[in-house]
């Protein structure tokens, strides 16, 4: 039997912890923060979408350029198999209708309890404010209640997080300890964020909080229909997260973004110059936006905020605009504040095992490791089938098992 650190009990932690456990070795969780899987009890306010019921070439598309090296670890670990661990755990899954998948209660916590009292049964043992600190030689650091420790195991999983919602304990204060010993790091950046823009005062101070709801927006991610909220910043959302990574990759080449808004997407561009035209002349501009093309007033004001001469353009122009509406943006709100983020250990830094090849015996997972998927379950998905990963490759490596 052999002794494992796993450090982090976030998702990727706890499902490297159950795997080593499951093979009969002695596991240790190491976590900072005073309890384990803070992001993952702030999911479950949300609803816990745990993963997606997408058929499985579309659901591993969705890691885009990770998608390659996750392959073999998705294949191991599907959707279904997500929603088949939950259940086991005594957790009741449905299939929301945009496929997302949920636990029956919509919470993280009677999950996590399940979870956690599977790991007790299997001897797991998990140290709370433990917070690692990097390496001395060959041991591991950690500050603890008791002062500093340095302690040695057989082989490590590192679970750190990313850097999002770092109150959380993801705070990426791991990233020089792993640079000092060679591994290469993707800077880290915001990934299903929100973005800024350049509202006017009087915009934001009367719509700030307010849904722009059914719409069709269109950047380099594709035609995504939904809703998003219009903020003091700019803009946030489900829709808008969707569409982030190629946001923030159009204003990293080229410093200048858009997404265009389909304000009417139930009807043709030609009919919507008809309807508007139908409209009286001397009508106010909200009348005639109402009447004419059903837009409520934060999308009225919308129209106004981003073509300030709408009032006066012809009907069918405005009909033009209003089907093609360009939302710049400016940045994308800080990594503090996104649900994920993108960048983290370079693929190149870690074999197949998931081991980093310059610190043989330490693996890492979760969102530490460089892909970023958008919402839907598929973040989740991803630190569990990565932390199933790892903890194998851990468990063959210690059997001394050589991969092609
Ligand atoms: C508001 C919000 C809602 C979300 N909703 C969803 C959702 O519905 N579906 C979905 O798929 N994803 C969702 N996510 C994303 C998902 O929660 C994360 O991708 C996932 O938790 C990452 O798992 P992880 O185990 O890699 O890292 P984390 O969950 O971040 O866990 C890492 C752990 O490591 C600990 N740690 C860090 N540094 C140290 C250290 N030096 N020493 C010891 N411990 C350390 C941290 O305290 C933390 O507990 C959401 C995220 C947010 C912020």
């Amino acid at each position: 039997m052999a002794q494992i650190a796993v450090i982090g009990g976030g998702p990727a932690g706890l499902m490297a912890a159950e795997v080593l456990s499951d093979a009969g070795h002695a596991v240790s969780v190491f976590e900072a923060m005073p309890t384990v899987a803070r992001k993952f009890l702030m999911a479950g306010k949300s609803g816990l979408n745990i993963t997606h019921a997408d058929d499985h070439a579309a659901f591993i598309s969705r890691f885009g350029a990770a998608a390659d090296r996750m392959r073999p670890m998705l294949d191991a670990f599907t959707g279904a198999d997500v929603r088949a661990w939950t259940e086991r755990l005594g957790i009741e899954t449905f299939v929301g209708s945009s496929g997302r998948v949920f636990p029956k209660a919509m919470k993280a916590s009677p999950l996590l309890r399940a979870w956690l009292g599977r790991l007790d049964r299997q001897g797991v043992r998990v140290f709370v404010r433990h917070g690692w600190e990097g390496f001395d030689k060959t041991s591991l650091i950690f500050a603890s209640p008791d002062g500093r420790q340095a302690l040695s195991f057989d082989a490590v999983i590192l679970a750190l997080g990313g850097a999002s919602w770092p109150r959380l304990g993801s705070d990426a204060a791991w990233v020089p300890w792993l640079t000092g010993r060679g591994v290469a790091v993707t800077p880290f950046r915001p990934a299903n964020c929100g973005f800024e823009t350049g509202w006017s005062t009087l915009f934001k101070e009367k719509f700030a909080g307010a849904p722009v709801k059914s719409v069709v927006a269109t950047s380099d991610a594709g035609a995504v229909p939904g809703e998003f909220v219009i903020s003091r910043h700019g803009i946030e959302g489900a829709l808008v997260y969707a569409h982030a990574a190629a946001l923030r990759d159009a204003l990293d080449v080229h410093g200048a973004a858009a997404l265009t808004l389909d304000l009417v997407p139930g009807r043709s561009v030609d009919r919507l110059a008809v309807d508007l035209a139908r409209q009286p002349r001397k009508a106010s501009f909200s009348n005639r936006m109402r009447k004419g093309a059903g837009l409520d007033a934060v999308k009225t004001a919308l129209v106004r905020e981003l073509v300030p001469d709408a009032p006066a353009l012809a009907p069918d122009v405005l009909a033009a605009r209003i089907k093609a509406l360009d939302l710049p943006v400016t940045a994308p709100r800080p990594i503090a504040e996104a649900i994920s983020s993108a960048g983290g250990v370079s693929w190149e830094s870690v074999d197949d095992r998931l081991m980093l090849t310059a610190l043989p015996g330490v693996f890492v997972c979760g969102e530490m490791l460089d892909w970023e998927a958008p919402t839907g379950g598929y973040l989740i998905s991803g630190c569990l089938a990565t932390g199933r990963a790892a903890a194998r490759g851990a468990i063959d490596w210690l059997a001394g098992f050589v991969p092609r």
